[in-house]
């Protein structure tokens, strides 16, 4: 079940700000307040949906492919495709989702270390 009070409901109901990178129709990217990488950015799609799997079970493929356009869109506007980067999901508790809207971030600017 969606929360619709959740933090990036409420950035996207512009209830609170962020440090937006880019936006189009179907998308809002974001730097991460507490960055793990140089490069640290949030990417949500404007769907109510609670992670990966529910984005993709709920949405229309068009959105789909326009919200991971939109990532490598991004990808290249920050220049590191060259370099290199990393895309990440969580989702749930076992996944160490802490906001329950789906994101992925994206890593980059330095070598990010091992997930463990
Ligand atoms: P996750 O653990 O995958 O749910 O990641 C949630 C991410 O959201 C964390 O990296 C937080 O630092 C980030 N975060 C939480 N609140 C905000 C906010 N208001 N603006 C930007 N990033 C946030």
């Amino acid at each position: 079940m969606y929360d619709e009070n959740n933090i990036f409901a409420k950035i996207l109901k512009k209830e609170i700000p962020c440090n937006k990178i880019y936006e189009d129709e179907h998308s809002l990217f974001f730097n991460d307040i507490n960055p793990q990488a140089k490069i640290h950015v949030l990417g949500i799609p404007k769907t109510q949906c609670v992670d990966y799997s529910d984005f993709i079970s709920l949405s229309d493929p068009k959105i789909i492919v326009a919200f991971f356009q939109s990532v490598n869109l991004v990808i290249e506007r920050l220049n590191i495709a060259s370099k290199g980067y990393r895309i990440i999901t969580n989702s749930g508790k076992d996944g160490g989702q802490e906001v329950p809207h789906f994101h992925i971030h994206i890593l980059a600017g330095e070598k990010i270390g091992s997930l463990r």
